[in-house]
């Protein structure tokens, strides 16, 4: 069955329950949060966040807890030469995952680490140690730190397969790393997303191994490939294509893995900036479909009981 969904907010006092309605409401089966904003590291206790509810709502639509993914907030930096802000990235970690192992996902989507001033090298070894840290602090808990693969903006660690591939193979508990595929940062590292999938994907399996592969996102980019930008893009409107991201998401040789949309919040006319309507039920309507409305912005824009923040 096709695991189709997007990132979702879990906020105010109904917290992952309002994730799950809000998931449903876009017609998704699978879906992402972060535990909090994604800019900070402010999270509630546990026992707030509405968990049973979730699961029982969850089990009522017939949507599987591991089909649920957590994603880490982007400003903890792991490779981070600073022990001291090393050391908070690696405490905040072990509480993402037991909140993850809480909620039952199955992968947790880190961004590995930007090495910052230091050298690759030095990078990929100091994200390996975090990660034996976190995984040692949480021992016995299923969750994977699924390592997501980066556009290579700045100075990213994860822009290459093979750079993912050296921090798992560093590690000491590899069977709780797997990888996250976010295509718009694939294609903006220079693989070919677009025309040739099927050998980005074997070269995926021969330096990752097909077994990591845990989630993925599904986003247009608004550069061309190799620009290592990581700007996201509607679904059709960018350069990957809603051809090619169609056949991702129904490749039957990945049905089994969760497919995520990190597309952009719509803007209410083509020259505002505040993006203020989700366009999640009608990339997802689509995909689902496999079949490109090129007014679907336009449509989202002219119903106003869209709006949302
Ligand atoms: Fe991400
Ligand atoms: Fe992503
Ligand atoms: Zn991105």
């Amino acid at each position: 069955m096709l695991k189709l969904g997007s990132h979702v907010s879990m906020k105010g006092d109904d917290m992952l329950l309002g994730s799950v309605e809000e998931a449903l409401h876009y017609g998704a089966n699978a879906f992402m949060v972060y535990t909090g904003a994604p800019q900070n590291t402010k999270r509630k206790p546990i026992d707030r966040l509405r968990i049973d509810e979730a699961h029982a709502r969850l089990q009522e639509a017939g949507i599987a807890k591991a089909d649920v993914v957590i994603h880490a907030p982007y400003i903890i930096n792991l490779a981070n030469a600073d022990e001291k802000k090393r050391a908070f990235a690696v405490e905040f970690l072990i509480e993402e995952v037991k909140r993850s192992d809480a909620i039952g996902a199955k992968d947790i989507v880190l961004h590995p680490g930007n090495h910052l001033q230091d050298s690759l090298e030095k990078a990929v070894e100091r994200i390996a140690q975090s990660l034996d840290e976190v995984l040692a602090a949480t021992r016995g808990q299923s969750v994977r730190i699924a390592l997501e693969t980066m556009s290579g903006k700045g100075t990213e660690v994860g822009r290459r397969f093979e750079e993912l591939a050296a921090i798992i193979a560093k590690t000491r508990q590899a069977d709780r790393l797997s990888v996250c595929f976010d295509t718009c940062h694939v294609h903006d590292a220079g693989y070919d997303v677009k025309d040739d999938f099927s050998g980005v994907m074997r070269e995926f399996d021969r330096v990752i191994g097909r077994e990591r592969l845990a989630v993925f996102h599904v986003n247009d980019s608004k550069n061309p490939r190799g620009a290592n930008k990581d700007r996201h893009e509607n679904v059709g409107r960018g350069h990957i294509g809603f051809e090619a991201l169609a056949s991702i998401v129904h490749d039957e040789d990945y049905e089994d893995i969760p497919k995520i949309l990190e597309t952009p919040y719509v803007t209410a006319d083509a020259n505002a900036k505040k993006r203020v309507f989700p366009p999640y039920k009608e990339e997802i309507a689509m995909l689902k479909e496999r079949r490109f409305d090129p007014a679907f912005l336009d449509r989202i824009r002219k119903n106003p009981s869209r709006r949302k923040g």
